[in-house]
């Protein structure tokens, strides 16, 4: 019975009120044995009393594999067969000898707490004798017999029960109901059922006992409690497979997420290498074009005759130093997209005025510059930021409007100051960008026609280093873009760089793109 709710060995909190019980329950049970027991001498010397408190308490000591919910108590049907056999006071004392714990043995428990379990035990055992001998006869008809055996394993099981429970309520502080319904856990009604069971197994033992003598009852429980043994092991061991197979499970699904990460990070790595490999594909033909065409113009230079015309040799001179310009920016991009990416792209601040860039970058552009329309007021404000930076966008801006546009149509450089911000725009009427591929446009090396037969230079390296330099002068850049119209990208930088002083206020609509 014990296991429909185990008292604690080392209690949580042993005070006044779980001794008070235990003593309210051993002191009367003691008294009671004292008093009744010299009555029963006969009956107690019988060799059988203790083979039935030898086997109870051998079924106690045997340890059963921790298991949480319903136990098969085998003591409990010994002990009812001892109810039903023996004269309540013996049953008694065969419950309070045989109840012992193997706490016990290991001096593991209060002696106060064992005297209280077994005197509790006792108690139950009694109450189950006294009221089968009060219904039926142990050797009386089958019918009543039952009966009796089920109304004596409901009493002892149930007084059992209330013992327990009270001593767990006082030690908690919490109560008795509580504490039951706890015992019981989730199948209240098959731990009813089974205890029943136990029960009437209990009729058996005895019946067996009084027609066949203590050796067949010992026959008959050695299997039994061999194969407990062996349930109470298997569960344990299926538990603790399942406990296994769960963590085992959970380790799957990491492993498998982990796998999932793995493999965008290959993709992406993947990705990257392929990127890589274009890209030098593609800055070595955007490197040789303009090499080429030096070295042609070189040779050419060298041939009699040429030497000697001034006109043509102005006209190629000035052909190379468009196509070494054009050498210069690319290499210059590179530089500057080598620095980003190892973030050792410095910044050197200084007073700038936005016109003289202009007319740099412009000359750099020169003779396509012509195309370019420039409507910048001579009123902006001096800016405090970094000029190579600064002249390196607006590059790369024009550049890419005069290349993207017929080389007749004209393009648009309009620049204002809005409350400590320079905004300045560059606009194309060119072949503009499709709008699906507004949002990769600023990606490094990405470029809207990727075919082998591109019919423009270029690394795609441009927009990128835009968006990087000017958010590295604490300013955004946004497109709009229609397709066949052209295009317009519009820069907002800060007229003080933030390094330099506390937060400018924020422009009206920052830049999205950035
Ligand atoms: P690229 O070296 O190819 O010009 P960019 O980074 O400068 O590289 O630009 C990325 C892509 O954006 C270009 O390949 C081009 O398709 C598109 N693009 C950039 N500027 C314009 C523009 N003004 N008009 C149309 N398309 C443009």
């Amino acid at each position: 019975m014990e296991e429909s709710g185990a008292i604690a060995a080392r209690p949580e909190r042993e005070g006044w009120r779980t001794r008070a019980l235990q003593i309210a329950v051993a002191a009367p049970v003691l008294a009671y044995l004292v008093l009744a027991l010299p009555a029963e001498r006969e009956e107690l010397l019988r060799a059988d009393v203790l083979l039935f408190g030898l086997a109870v308490a051998v079924v106690d000591l045997i340890p059963v594999p921790g298991w949480g919910g319903l136990q098969l108590s085998l003591s409990f049907p010994i002990l009812l067969g001892a109810a039903i056999v023996f004269p309540p006071p013996v049953a008694a004392a065969i419950a309070f000898v045989g109840s012992v714990d193997p706490r016990e043995l290991r001096r593991e428990m209060p002696a106060l707490l064992a005297l209280f379990n077994r005197s509790q035990m006792a108690a139950s055992t009694l109450a189950g004798s006294i009221l089968f001998h009060r219904l039926a006869e142990a050797e009386g008809p089958v019918g009543p017999f039952a009966l009796g055996v089920l109304a004596a394993a409901i009493a002892a099981y149930s007084l059992n029960a209330i013992f327990v429970a009270g001593y767990h309520a006082l030690l908690r502080g919490v109560r008795v109901a509580q504490v039951l319904r706890r015992m019981h856990g989730s199948a209240p009604y098959e731990f009813l059922v089974a205890y029943l069971g136990l029960g009437l197994f209990g009729g058996v033992i005895a019946r067996l006992y009084l027609s066949e003598g203590f050796w067949s009852v010992a026959v008959f429980l050695g299997p039994l409690v061999f194969a407990r043994q062996m349930y109470f092991r298997n569960r344990a061991l299926a538990d603790r497979l399942a406990e296994q197979n769960r963590l085992l499970a959970e380790q799957a699904v990491r492993l498998e997420e982990l796998l999932a990460k793995e493999q965008r990070t290959v993709d992406e790595l993947r990705e990257l290498n392929r990127m890589k490999g274009e890209f030098v594909a593609v800055v070595s033909h955007e490197l040789r074009t303009p090499v080429t065409a030096l070295l042609g113009y070189a040779k050419t230079l060298r041939q009699p005759g040429f030497a000697e015309d001034p006109t043509l040799r102005e006209e190629f001179l000035e052909r190379m130093e468009r196509q070494s310009e054009r050498l210069l920016r690319l290499v210059e991009n590179l530089l500057t997209a080598s620095r980003i990416e190892s973030r050792q792209l410095p910044l050197s601040l200084g007073r700038v005025l936005f016109e003289d860039i202009v007319r740099e970058v412009l000359e750099g552009l020169a003779p396509d510059a012509a195309r370019v329309a420039v409507r910048v007021p001579d009123d902006l404000p001096v800016l405090t930021t970094d000029r190579q930076l600064l002249s390196r966008v607006l590059q790369n801006l024009l550049d890419n409007a005069l290349k993207y546009s017929p080389e007749a149509s004209p393009c648009e450089l309009e620049a204002t100051a809005e409350d400590g911000w320079l905004v300045f725009s560059v606009r194309d009427h060119g072949i503009g960008i499709p709008a699906h591929e507004i949002p990769r446009i600023f990606e490094r090396f990405y470029q809207v026609d990727q075919s082998s037969t591109r019919s423009f230079r270029g690394a795609g390296l441009g927009l990128s280093l835009v968006r990087d330099l000017v958010q590295h002068l604490g300013g955004g850049v946004e497109v709009e873009s229609a397709e066949g119209e052209g295009s317009r990208f519009t820069v907002r930088i800060p007229v003080r760089h933030p390094n330099l002083d506390e937060p400018v206020p924020l422009p009206r609509e920052v830049g999205a793109e950035s």
